[in-house]
């Protein structure tokens, strides 16, 4: 008998049918003789169209109400898996967040959990009954506000649940069956991998694969939970899946537990990110902080720097910023522009971040000169790089984000 914490995500949950495909396969691991919790996701596209309500009713909603507002859509998943079961023959009852409770801080609509109390779940399993839990959600203990984890949370959801209840693994069934090379969506050649270290999936994560929130990653390594990444569209009732083999999926374990390993693990991409270009920049000491300085206080993530050596005595600054924030960074600058005393401020939404990821990496050389090598034989011109001991990160225009992408997946031989 193990423990385990199965969260199926949204298109795993789009309707009734799908619903009912989701209550089998926790059915299947109940008659396998393991006790069982559930995290659902919204149903797909839903938590879209409560977000645009929000916006709708107004452009400076209270986040309060916002996450009372989207925090439903996993209200609505939660009973019907749970109903769903019920009509099978499992018996099964639904949690929302504040119910068990799952307690957050207080940033809504990207909150922190702080703890989550498995007593109740674990009363169930004496009863022989499937917790389905609400993901996404939780409360602010201290003025009692429901609270969002940010999009993709039920992933984190999940994560906190299988820690705080002890599980022995915390299965991610998705709409594809493990973690790739690079999206799949996007690169048919991807292949996908048996196993993920945690910190190449914390950095594959927080650079664009959206396949796991990048908390529930932070958790999971924190934690030590066993994460495995899995279809929710295969039969769940397939004679593979019942066998004591392991199912098609990716493990993300400890780095120790790979045994063989390639330079490159795997290349991720974000469209979210604009850049920010300041010119004619007086260069004497103390230019970053005052330009820098005004952007943390507007509480604004700055990530790629860019800055020219002077030529007389004035430079170039060049920077990224999630794109949701561009104009605020260019109003902070604005702001600051007699004290800089700096030419001008020019921007662009049109770009990608696209980065190549691996633990290999830190042992070896040339891994940056093989991608630009490679762009440049593409005609891509690289607009800003990062670096970092375990990935490397270009700024490219997006109109070449496929081409760019498929590129190094090639020239890093992560073709299947
Ligand atoms: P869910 O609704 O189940 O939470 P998501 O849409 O959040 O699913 O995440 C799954 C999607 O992540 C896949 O459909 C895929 O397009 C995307 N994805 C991006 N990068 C990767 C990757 N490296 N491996 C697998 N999937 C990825
Ligand atoms: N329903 C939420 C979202 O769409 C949470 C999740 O799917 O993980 O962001
Ligand atoms: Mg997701």
């Amino acid at each position: 008998m193990a423990r385990l914490v199965m969260k199926f995500g949204g298109t795993s949950v789009a309707n009734i049918e799908r619903i009912r495909n989701v209550a089998r396969h926790v059915k299947r691991e109940i008659e396998a003789g393991n006790q069982v919790a559930v995290v659902v996701s919204a149903m797909a596209g839903k938590t879209n169209e409560l977000v645009a309500w929000c916006r709708e009713t107004s452009s400076l909603y209270d986040s309060r109400e916002y996450d009372a507002i989207v925090a439903s859509g996993e209200q609505v998943t939660s009973g019907l898996l749970a109903i769903a079961l019920q009509e099978m023959g499992v018996p099964a009852r639904s949690w929302q967040g504040w119910q068990l409770p799952i307690a957050t801080d207080e940033a809504h609509g990207s909150a922190r959990i702080l703890s989550v109390n498995g007593d109740e779940i674990v009363k169930g399993f004496a009863r022989g009954e499937v917790a389905v839990i609400a993901g996404f959600q939780g409360i602010h203990e201290a003025t009692g506000r429901i609270a969002t984890l940010g999009r993709g949370g039920s992933d984190t959801s999940a994560v906190a649940v299988a820690a705080g209840i002890k599980a022995d693994r915390c299965d991610i069934y998705t709409d594809v069956d493990g973690v790739y090379t690079t999206d799949p969506r996007i690169v048919p050649k991807a292949r996908r991998l048996d196993k993920i270290a945690f910190e190449e999936m914390l950095e594959m994560a927080s650079l664009g694969a959206k396949v796991l929130q990048v908390r529930s990653v932070e958790m999971a390594m924190v934690h030590k939970v066993r994460t495995f990444v899995r279809s929710s569209f295969t039969d769940p009732d397939a004679p593979e899946l019942k066998t004591a083999g392991d199912p098609p999926g990716t493990l993300i374990c400890d780095e120790e537990e790979i045994v063989e390993s390639e330079v490159v693990t795997g290349i991720a991409f974000a469209r979210d990110e604009a850049q920010v270009s300041i010119r004619h920049v007086p260069d004497k000491p103390g230019i970053a902080a005052n330009v820098f300085v005004p952007l943390a206080d507007a509480n604004i993530n700055v990530d790629m720097i860019v800055q020219n050596i002077s030529a007389e005595g004035f430079t170039d600054i060049t920077f990224t910023v999630p794109s949701t924030d561009f104009e605020r960074a260019k109003a902070a600058l604005a702001g600051v522009r007699e004290e800089i005393g700096y030419g001008s401020v020019e921007g662009a939404t049109d770009v990608v971040k696209i980065s190549i990821i691996g633990i290999g990496m830190r042992s070896h050389a040339g891994v940056a000169a093989r991608a630009f090598k490679a762009l440049s034989e593409r005609g891509i011109n690289i607009r800003a790089i990062s670096t970092s001991e375990i990935k490397i990160s270009v700024l490219i225009d997006a109109a070449y984000t496929e081409l760019a992408v498929r590129t190094l997946h090639s020239v890093y031989g992560l073709d299947a």
